[in-house]
């Protein structure tokens, strides 16, 4: 078995004993990869401090070691919130980041300590206003998210700048306090200068915001978009860190306000390596040229970000030598359930049913998105290598 090289030797054995022991398909995590992106993403950013978007990987070992680590957590419901606190960490280390809530679970944020929300419009404003009386508040406006993004989070979040600056103000009206704006420039964001361009959006709210409104914001979220190791080549981190910081620095010059990141699937897509079983090989007629390969883990168990062939996760198997390119399914009666059938994987013509099939990378959005008892298959599983 072939490993990405940020995987130790140790934990290489430690993923063929499991595949050993346990049915697939499984996930196997390693947290010490967690570990090492979050102190390069703390190194990169020295000045930002870290929420983890908890849905891209809820794992209780994840958040424990995130949480031990000083990470503070992104959360989108009551069931996220209980799950981090449970860990012991303070309501100060966590954000609402959600746009989307009802109206109880503001009130049982803010019971439970929470100070800091986030809103893109009027009506949960004033639920924020009402339920959570007092409390920061930052505005998430819309970006070009869908340019350079392979998982776009645009268009459904964030409002125009115009509609930020009249949030805040009527904010301040209702007594909350006008903290900041957020931004997501789209998940696996290949595109650095995106960032750029959300910045300028953020610097013009804070300017107007000041010398209309007397408003002083203190913070920019600048969300996840951060990339995981996937077929499709991104920079390195380092040079996104280096980047962004130097379009921060271009409009705040020495006034840079406080930096929020909210990171997913940089913190923890490559620390994940889901091994599945090949369930059928077959061909559509004697005299057809491409293979099917179905795996037991599909989009309905794990991979649902192959929709639209979005993600493509590296892969491997447990054998060699010459290699021919299928088209690559899942086990279930669906026939959505197909993860690459444009973008075809060469594997060894030796692969044979029962053999093992590797998907590199998958550590991010795969156990939180797997359905329940779809066909009867159960939630992906994983194990802490
Ligand atoms: C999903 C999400 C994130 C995480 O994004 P990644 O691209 O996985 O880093 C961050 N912030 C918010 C508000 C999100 O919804």
């Amino acid at each position: 078995m072939k490993l990405p090289e940020y995987f130790s030797p140790d934990a290489v054995q430690r993923i063929a004993e499991l595949s050993e022991v346990h049915e697939t398909p499984f996930l196997a995590l390693d947290l010490s990869v967690v570990e090492t992106k979050y102190t390069e993403l703390n190194a990169g950013f020295p000045n930002a401090e870290i929420f983890y978007a908890v849905k891209a990987n809820p794992a209780n070992e994840v958040i424990e070691r995130l949480a031990s680590l000083g990470s503070n957590f992104d959360i989108a419901s009551p069931q996220e919130l209980d799950k981090v606190l449970k860990f012991g960490v303070a309501p100060e280390r966590i954000s609402y980041g959600n746009t989307i809530k009802k109206r109880s679970a503001i009130r049982y944020f803010y019971e439970r300590g929470v100070r800091l929300f986030a809103t893109d419009s009027e009506a949960d404003l004033c639920n924020i206003a009402k339920y959570a009386p007092g409390s920061s508040v930052y505005v998430r406006v819309l970006t070009d998210g869908s340019e350079g993004a392979d998982w776009p989070l645009s268009r459904k979040f964030g409002c125009n700048p115009e509609m930020a600056v009249e949030l805040h103000v009527l904010a301040r009206d209702l007594g909350l306090d006008p903290y900041g704006v957020s931004f997501h420039v789209g998940s696996q964001q290949r595109d650095i200068d995106v960032w750029d361009g959300a910045i300028a959006k953020v610097k013009v709210i804070f300017d107007r915001l000041n010398s209309e409104h007397d408003i002083r914001l203190k913070m920019i979220n600048m969300g996840g978009g951060f990339p995981a190791n996937y077929l499709q080549k991104t920079n390195e981190f380092c040079i996104y860190a280096q980047e962004i910081t130097r379009f921060l620095q271009e409009d705040f010059s020495e006034e840079v306000p406080r930096i929020i990141l909210e990171p997913g699937r940089s913190l923890v897509g490559d620390a994940g390596v889901i091994v599945s079983e090949v369930v059928l090989i077959s061909r559509k007629s004697s005299t057809a040229l491409e293979r099917w390969v179905y795996t037991d883990i599909g989009m309905f168990n794990g991979l649902i970000e192959t929709v639209g062939e979005s993600i493509k996760y590296p892969i491997g198997s447990s054998r060699g030598g010459p290699e021919e390119e299928v088209i690559l399914a899942g086990p279930t009666c669906d026939s959505m359930d197909i993860m690459y059938e444009n973008h075809m994987y060469p594997l060894p013509l030796s692969l044979e049913i029962g053999d093992h099939v590797y998907w590199y990378s998958t550590g991010a959005y795969t156990t939180s998105y797997s359905s329940i008892e779809f066909n009867g298959f159960p939630p992906l599983k994983y194990y802490i290598i």
